[in-house]
């Protein structure tokens, strides 16, 4: 059974586009899995503290038939690969991989929460997965384009116009 999926990617440490293109090369690596889209990336002003580098993210269209707690710690071996560094909450990192959607799952676990706790609130999530997927509704029924006019979408820039895979779109 596979499941579409989409994958928060975020970076503010250590060349972040690097960090952030390698990530969407080793998320298309894994097994079972295929990287159907990915968003252009977007800068955006750190949130917490205030004395760290600009955040870059992204959103990442997979199509996978790892179960949800297998993909969510082959992400967390990604990040590690990358050597994230987590001195403090919401401090610099280098490389930040949240499981946005799984499906139409809601899923609430110990260490796992989908949709992704942090997902309508944050307007540097919600504009790429806007780009890949504009008519995407949550599993709670709501509408994106309604989520995103609930979002403030100050202090973000998006910073490439084409496709980040290679294909135009
Ligand atoms: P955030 O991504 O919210 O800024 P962290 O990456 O530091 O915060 O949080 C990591 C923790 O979040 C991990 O221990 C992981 O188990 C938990 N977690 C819960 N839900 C998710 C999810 N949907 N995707 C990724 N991690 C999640
Ligand atoms: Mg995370």
């Amino acid at each position: 059974m596979t499941e579409v999926v989409y994958v928060g990617l975020g970076s503010n440490l250590g060349d972040p586009l690097t960090q952030l293109q390698r990530a969407l090369e080793e998320l298309g690596n894994l097994p079972l899995t295929r990287l159907i889209k990915c968003s252009s990336w977007y800068r955006s002003a750190p949130m917490g503290p205030q004395d760290q580098p600009d955040y870059y993210n992204g959103v990442a269209q997979l199509s996978t038939a790892l179960e949800p707690l297998p993909l969510l710690r082959a992400l967390q071996q990604i990040e590690q690969q990358h050597q994230r560094l987590r001195e403090r909450h919401w401090g610099p990192r280098t490389l930040d991989l949240d499981i946005l959607l799984y499906g139409d799952q809601s899923i609430d676990l110990p260490d796992l929460r989908v949709p992704h706790p942090g997902l309508y609130l944050r307007n540097f999530v919600l504009q790429p997965l806007a780009e890949i997927s504009p008519a995407l509704q949550f599993p709670d029924g709501s509408r994106l384009a309604m989520r995103l006019e609930n979002c403030p979408s100050e202090g973000i820039v998006r910073l490439s116009s084409g496709d980040i895979c290679g294909t135009t779109g």
